[in-house]
C-alpha cells in the first residue's frame, strides 16, 4: 500500500482510473509476506526501575545472511528481514547471534541494529493487561473479498474488534485498537503502536482467502516466535467451541508478529470466500461469540 500511496501523489489521475478499473480491489501482498518497506521499530524503555534488560538484534528492513564464522565467510543461512534474534556477543564488525529458528551464528553489524529492552512481567489478571487489537485492513487496502464482492475484509476485521474490544473492558482489561475508524495503518506503525502502548497481547485479527472459492474452511492462528506458542494455542483452544472449525495454530512470517516487541499473534477469523464461513464471520452474533471466545481464553492465558 505504500507503493499506492506514492502513485497516489505522484499520479493521482492515472489511480483514480485504476481505482475505477479495480485495480487495487487485491488483498495485499504485504500480509502475506510481510513488507520490508516500513520504516524501522525503535527501541523502548518502559518507566519502571528494577527491571532486568536483555538484548536483541533486529535485522534491518532486507533478508540478511548469517554466517558461521565471525569473519563472516561461511554462509549458513537466510534471516528474514525485521526479526529480532537474540544478541549474544559482539567482537569486530560482526554480532554473535541466535536466530528465531534456532541457529547461532555470526551477522555483519551493519545488518542489525542493537535493541535493548526491559523485560515486561506479565499481568496475572486480564483485569491488570493491556491488550492491543488491529483490526487487519483499512481504507483503500480493503482487504480480502467474498466470492460475490460485496463484503470487505476490512468491515468485518473492524466489526469484530470493536466486539472484542468492549467484551474485554467489561472484564477490566485495558484496550486499543489501532485504528478505531475505516483508516489505512502501515504495518510498521502497527508494531510501534504495540510496542508504545506495552502490550500485554497483541492480536491481529483478519479472514483468509484461498485461490478457490470455497476451498477451505475454519479459523487459524499464527505465531512467529516460538515464546508466543502457548499463548496462541491457548487461543485457539477457546475457538474449538465456535461455530467454525479451528485450525489449530501455525506459524505465520508476517511482519506484524516478525517486528513487534510484544507477544503478538495473528488470527484468521474465517475464509472470506467460503460461502458458509462468510454468513458466519457477517453477524454479530458470530462475532460475539468470537469475542467472548477470546476474552474467556485470555482470562485463561493470564491466570495461568
Ligand atoms: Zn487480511
Amino acid at each position: 500500500m505504500k507503493k499506492i500511496c506514492s502513485l497516489f501523489l505522484v499520479m493521482g489521475v492515472l489511480f483514480f482510473v485504476a481505482k475505477f478499473l479495480g485495480i487495487f480491489e487485491q488483498k495485499t501482498t504485504a500480509e502475506q509476506t510481510g513488507s520490508t518497506q516500513t520504516t524501522e521499530t525503535k527501541a523502548t524503555s518502559t518507566t519502571t526501575s528494577n527491571r532486568e534488560t536483555f538484548k536483541q538484534i533486529k535485522i534491518g528492513k532486507e533478508d540478511t545472511t548469517l554466517y558461521a564464522d565471525e569473519e563472516l565467510t561461511t554462509r549458513l543461512e537466510t534471516i528474514n528481514g525485521g526479526e529480532l534474534t537474540e544478541y549474544l556477543s559482539e567482537a569486530g564488525d560482526s554480532y554473535q547471534i541466535k536466530t528465531n529458528a534456532g541457529t547461532t551464528g555470526y551477522l555483519a553489524k551493519t545488518a542489525g541494529t542493537v535493541l535493548t529492552q526491559e523485560t515486561q512481567s506479565q499481568p496475572t489478571s486480564l483485569s491488570d493487561a493491556v491488550i492491543v487489537l488491529d483490526p487487519g485492513h483499512g481504507g483503500e487496502d480493503v482487504g480480502a473479498l467474498s466470492n460475490d464482492e460485496q463484503v470487505e475484509e476490512k468491515t468485518i476485521t473492524l466489526s469484530t474488534a470493536k466486539k472484542i474490544k468492549a467484551a474485554l473492558e467489561a472484564e477490566g482489561a485495558t484496550v486499543y485498537l489501532t485504528h478505531e475508524t475505516d483508516d489505512f495503518i502501515q504495518l510498521g506503525e502497527i508494531c510501534t503502536f504495540s510496542e508504545e502502548k506495552s502490550a500485554d497481547v497483541f492480536i491481529s485479527l483478519h479472514a483468509d482467502s484461498t485461490e478457490i472459492a470455497n476451498e477451505a474452511t475454519g479459523i487459524t492462528t499464527y505465531y512467529y516466535y516460538e515464546r508466543n506458542e502457548e499463548l496462541a494455542q491457548t487461543i485457539a483452544d477457546g475457538f474449538s467451541e465456535l461455530p467454525l472449525n479451528s485450525r489449530g495454530i501455525t506459524y505465520g512470517n508476517y511482519q506484524v508478529l516478525r517486528e513487534n516487541l510484544q507477544p503478538a499473534i495473528l488470527v484468521e477469523m474465517g475464509y472470506m470466500n467460503n460461502d458458509s464461513d462468510l454468513a458466519e464471520l457477517v453477524t454479530d452474533d458470530y462475532q460475539e461469540k468470537f469475542a467472548e471466545s477470546l476474552t474467556n481464553s485470555l482470562i485463561a492465558y493470564f491466570n495461568e
